[in-house]
């Protein structure tokens, strides 16, 4: 499995100088040892990135949760949150790499950015600063995962909320549990909105099953709902739960993946998982477009933030990510972010009204994908190595 930064596609727009530039980085990375405050890697930059990015996350130990013979989301939540905050004392925050931070983890973006400035400055080349379409400096995806079928009902008042603003989001809908009418799909695709896969059955088991397992529930469900089918192009794994088995198998049925969050405190994976980026990357023909923005269910169960609290966190990450060209995908989820959560909805509110004022690029995963690979110049232009 290879992958591939956005980053060089955003700061190097012509593609014979980015593949100089590229094989300029291998180069200053290989003659420069280990790399400051990150964990240690392969040699080359590529492998070290690929290890990074998706290495580390995916070999993560299973979670015991994803191991139980029933469905996890029978135990409670509140049972569930004292279960992370235990498995946080186990691994103990002082026994492991401070990698990666959170909510902030910038360490591979500014090692990679420097030594693609190093390496432009060596051969007299000028990066440019990233940004996207009409110039915006940064990206924004709001996405909402629909975990159960009761969260349906949820959606026309989210919705309400961001089409106040003018600002499109995409929906992802489990496909054994909340799989919705074709009329509710289309009215969203209406609504300038897209959707997306979510998981399966959302049991924690999809990520752990063979491939042979996996590619049956795929074909099976994507068969069953034919005229959804041109519809869907993206996924996102329950719990982000993801293995180098399914990302590797993802690509024959999407053409981008919402899973691997930037970094994540207090998940399944223990106190600190995260693919430590804000830029999107390939990994084969699959975009991978981090999550970067904290998730609604963990501000409240696990950080136990205010209403106050939520929105500053938001808006301190937002302004990170945009200030350095990255995307922020924002999730949230009905169940938790609705109007009968006073204070959660005006977090979110407040959340949208800084976006409106951010000058970012609001958009959907497709239309961004499409962006950036035009950027790239198409799946099959220049590698970032030639
Ligand atoms: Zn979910």
């Amino acid at each position: 499995m290879r992958t591939e930064s956005s980053y060089g596609w955003l700061v190097a727009a012509d593609p014979v100088r980015r593949a100089r530039l590229a094989a300029d980085v291998e180069r200053l990375f290989e003659a420069g040892g280990p790399a400051p405050g990150l964990p240690a890697g392969p040699r080359g930059f590529l492998d070290f990135e690929t290890e990074m990015l998706v290495g580390r996350y995916v070999s993560s130990p299973r979670p015991l949760f994803a191991r139980l013979p029933f469905d996890y989301r029978l135990v409670p939540s509140p049972v569930r949150v004292v279960g992370l905050a235990m498995l946080d004392r186990l691994h103990g925050a002082g026994t492991v790499a401070d990698y990666p931070a959170w909510p902030l983890e910038p360490r591979l973006d500014d090692f990679r950015a420097g030594l693609w400035a190093e390496a432009a400055a060596r051969a007299g080349i000028s990066l440019t600063v990233p940004s996207y379409r009409e110039g915006h400096r940064g990206a924004v995806v709001l996405t909402h995962d629909i975990d159960s079928r009761a969260d349906i009902g949820g959606i026309a008042g989210i919705r309400g909320l961001e089409r106040g603003y003018e600002l499109p989001s995409s929906v992802g809908f489990v496909p054994e549990i909340s799989w919705p009418d074709q009329e509710v799909i289309e009215g969203l695709i209406s609504d300038g909105c897209e959707v997306y896969c979510h998981d399966i059955r959302h049991d924690g088991k999809l990520a752990y099953k063979s491939s042979s397992a996996a590619r049956s529930d795929f074909d099976r469900f994507l068969d069953k709902h034919e005229a959804a089918r041109p519809l869907l192009r993206g996924f996102r794994s329950g719990q982000l739960l993801m293995t180098s088995g399914l990302l590797g198998s993802l690509e024959n049925w999407f053409e981008y993946d919402l899973s691997l969050p930037d970094t994540e405190r207090g998940g399944p994976y223990g106190p600190r998982a995260g693919c430590g980026t804000v830029y999107p990357f390939l990994v084969g023909g699959l975009l991978e477009i981090p999550l970067t923005m904290p998730q609604d269910f963990y501000l409240i169960n696990v950080e136990h933030c205010d209403s106050a609290q939520m929105l500053s966190v938001w808006r301190d990450k937002l302004e990170s990510v945009l200030s350095r060209g990255g995307v922020a995908v924002v999730n949230t989820h009905p169940v938790w972010t609705n109007p009968k959560r006073a204070g959660v909805w005006a977090a979110y509110d407040g959340l949208l009204s800084t976006i409106v004022s951010s000058d970012a690029w609001v958009t959907t995963p497709s239309r961004l994908r499409e962006w950036l690979l035009g950027r790239r110049g198409g799946l099959d232009g220049p590698a970032s190595q030639t």
